[in-house]
């Protein structure tokens, strides 16, 4: 590839941009993963990922992608033959779905159109007829990366404790952790599966499972065969700091900066930048006249944003007119809305700036790609964002 000046535009909803002081953490020695200056590492990193998942559980964290988290989740809790809720909320929900199956799982699979979250009350229906209680957990992804929808997890636990069914709550935050509220106490989840390249500001590489005492209590009875991803020896180690192998040493320096940034600007306002950032989009696509993926205001995305192109045209054409004249690399539509939407990541280290950059390249490109839309996007993007940095002060 040619040298091209400026740097390049990652807006894909992960992995996402790697800030230069978490590659500086990166830069550095490969330790003795069983010496006591890692412990120490280890200890304190254990300490400041449970106040950005909100827990007081322990937190596993592997050398994977999220797909691995996934799997874990299923595998320590589950025994061949149980029933699983799940619900068909887009692409990544559907992946998750299939590793169920694999594994021999009888998967309850809540048809749905990918412009929508799961529906509490179908939550709470669906469980009320279980009365011999065979569903053994109920799986959600929270922020559904394929089609930009979240969904109320809040409520999805309230219509479980409604139904009083004793199922377990997994929950999917890869792309919400660290970017929109979740809290896995408060909302009573027995597992989170996270991983480090979205929220979190990190290269990928890492995957995470909080584990509540349900859940811990599930694994001692669980079936399914597992060995790597198996809670048992990590959990048994995390209080001292080690690992049961070879940790992803030089991503945990990563880990503990990023962790330090986010305390540093609060989750609260990290969450807050999400949030204008998607509305400033919103208010882009809007304008061009284009469609938002997500049909639901109350379930609108802070991490990115799925736009379907007109009718008759190929959102990969648009990307890749988009990529070869400014250098911005957009999601792509999968699995069911392949070609149908683009995606903009709007998550991770961002500013309006960046945002602003990103959204003059999808105006210019949707005229240079001869899209049918109108200008103005970028401008109803920044009257929004002039109006919130006057209120901010
Ligand atoms: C990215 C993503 C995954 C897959 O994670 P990998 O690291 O690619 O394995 C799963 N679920 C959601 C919601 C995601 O955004």
């Amino acid at each position: 590839m040619r040298f091209r000046s400026g740097r390049h535009f990652l807006q894909i909803p992960g992995p996402t941009n790697v800030p230069e002081r978490i590659l500086i953490a990166m830069g550095r020695a490969t330790i003795d993963h069983r010496g006591p200056e890692f412990a120490e590492i280890t200890l304190g990193i254990s300490k400041g990922l449970q106040q950005i998942f909100k827990t007081r559980d322990p937190i596993v964290i592997y050398p994977s992608s999220g797909t691995g988290a996934w799997e874990a989740a299923l595998v320590n809790t589950l025994s061949p033959g149980d029933r699983i809720l799940m619900f068909e909320t887009g692409h990544f929900a559907t992946l998750w779905s299939t590793i169920a199956q694999r594994f021999g799982l009888e998967v309850v699979f809540i048809p749905g159109d990918w412009r929508r979250g799961v529906d509490p009350a179908a939550v709470e229906v669906t469980l009320k007829e279980d009365k011999r209680k065979e569903i053994k957990a109920v799986a959600v992804v929270h922020n559904e990366t394929s089609t930009g929808v979240t969904s109320r997890v809040s409520e999805i636990r309230k219509s479980i404790d409604r139904a009083a069914h004793p199922a377990l709550l997994l929950v999917d935050t890869i792309s919400s952790l660290g970017s929109i509220d979740y809290r896995h106490d408060e909302w009573g989840v027995d597992v989170t599966v996270a991983c480090s390249q979205k929220g979190l500001m990190l290269p990928p590489g890492l995957g995470f499972n909080a584990v509540s005492q349900k859940a811990q209590a599930a694994a001692k009875k669980a079936g399914l065969p597992r060995s790597y991803w198996d809670w048992e020896h990590h959990l048994d180690l995390l209080s001292s700091g080690f690992f049961p192998y070879t940790p992803a040493t030089n991503l945990l320096y990563g880990l503990r900066e990023a962790i330090q940034m986010l305390q540093e600007v609060g989750l609260e306002e990290v969450f807050a930048r999400h949030d204008r950032h998607a509305e400033a989009t919103r208010r882009a696509v809007r304008a061009w006249g284009l469609e938002l993926q997500c049909a639901h205001p109350e379930e609108y995305s802070s991490s990115l944003t799925a736009v379907r192109v007109p009718e008759g045209y190929d959102s990969n054409e648009l990307r890749k007119i988009i990529l070869q004249h400014f250098n911005l690399s957009l999601g792509a539509g999968l699995g069911k809305v392949r070609g149908v939407v683009f995606r903009i990541g709007h998550l991770g280290d961002l500013n309006d700036l960046m945002l602003l950059g990103t959204l003059c390249g999808v105006e210019i490109g949707l005229s240079l790609a001869k899209f049918p839309s109108t200008k103005g996007g970028v401008t109803a993007a920044m009257d929004f964002l002039t109006a919130e940095n006057k209120i901010k002060g």
